[in-house]
């Protein structure tokens, strides 16, 4: 089983972003939801980076161009984009990434980096299966899970020298 790790190696973002939000145009029509504008400006500010970001951080980039922006705007965007399924919360960090793989049934599983705040979805269905299994056997009907898992990503491991 071979984790992509994408997030944590050197890549043409662009391209990351324009797969992103070219995959939720598709996705939102596919489920006659509207990505509108700010709805779009959101996801895109969410995909700037591999790292998580904060709603408070949206928030600022979002006022900074257009001050009519209220906190209420940004967090119904995010609902609307966590409903289509582009956008996960990492709960342990209250803070948002871009779902890799928009549109796929999969259980939420993240490799998250404590010093550059990179995370990198991963995609481990045996262990999503196993823990299904074990939560049925122990009487209980599990219907969502999300893993996630701290660390540092190999390039905050390395000596400052070598980045
Ligand atoms: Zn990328
Ligand atoms: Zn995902
Ligand atoms: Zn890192």
């Amino acid at each position: 089983m071979s984790i992509s790790k994408q997030a944590f190696d050197r890549h043409d973002h662009s391209a990351c972003v324009v797969s992103a939000l070219d995959a939720a145009e598709l996705l939102c029509a596919r489920h006659g939801a509207r990505l509108t504008g700010r709805r779009r400006r959101v996801l895109e500010l969410v995909w700037r980076s591999h790292q998580a970001v904060k709603a408070y951080d949206l928030l600022a980039q979002m006022a900074r161009e257009d001050p009519s922006v209220k906190p209420p705007t940004v967090y119904r965007a995010l609902d609307f984009l966590i409903a289509q399924g582009l956008v996960h919360r990492i709960e342990s960090l209250n803070a948002f990434v871009g779902c890799v793989r928009p549109g796929q049934a999969h259980h939420e599983q993240f490799l998250i980096c404590d010093d550059c705040g990179t995370v990198q979805e991963v995609e481990v269905p045996e262990v999503g299966r196993s823990l299904t299994k074990a939560a049925t056997s122990a009487g209980f009907q599990a219907d969502h899970q999300t893993i996630e898992v701290h660390g540092r990503c190999d390039t905050c491991c390395q000596p400052a020298s070598r980045r």
